[in-house]
């Protein structure tokens, strides 16, 4: 009797080792997660958030030239783009340029069909909103300068 308690004894005493062993280790590994929304990952290179534009280095604008062949290449038919030429220049900027995330795939078809390298994927991972229509119609030229709006500045500053 007296035994075959001592055997559980020991039993249960190697077997809460074992698992403290596991406990233990995890503690001391190092941590894969982070304190979210105060930290942000680092994402890797290939990593495909939505499509978003290029801007060009010197001024800011997109390298667009609205010619609008991602919109004919993408097989869901999310994007809307038009065009037209800013004032003195020799190719047209896009003036609307309209994605429809609730429908892309994340292919790349576009970025890959852009003769101009205009297009690349975002590293926005953390997207999230009250409706879907948030992203029915994402302005992909909210976030760069616009050659229009400097344009339209000047003539303001003309009178
Ligand atoms: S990634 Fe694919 S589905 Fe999404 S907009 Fe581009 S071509 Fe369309
Ligand atoms: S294919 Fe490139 S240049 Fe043409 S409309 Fe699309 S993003 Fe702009």
């Amino acid at each position: 009797m007296i035994t075959s308690y001592v055997h559980e004894i020991v039993r249960g005493t190697g077997s809460l080792l074992a698992g403290m062993k596991v406990t233990i280790k995890a503690m001391l590994s190092r941590t894969q997660t982070v304190q979210w929304p105060r930290q942000y990952l680092t994402l890797p290179q290939r990593f495909r958030g939505h499509i978003q534009l290029v801007p060009v280095e010197s001024t800011g604008y997109p390298k667009c030239f609205a010619c609008g062949n991602c919109a004919r290449t993408c097989p869901s038919k999310c994007i809307t783009v038009k065009g037209k030429k800013p004032e003195g220049a020799k190719k047209k900027s896009p003036t609307t340029f309209l994605l429809d995330f609730t429908k892309c795939s994340l292919c790349g078809l576009c970025v890959e069909s852009c003769p101009v390298s205009a297009l690349g994927f975002s590293k926005d991972y953390a997207m999230a909103g009250p409706s879907r229509q948030d992203f029915a119609e994402m302005d992909l030229l909210s976030s760069l300068a616009s050659p229009f709006s400097t344009q339209a500045s000047k003539e303001k500053d003309h009178g």
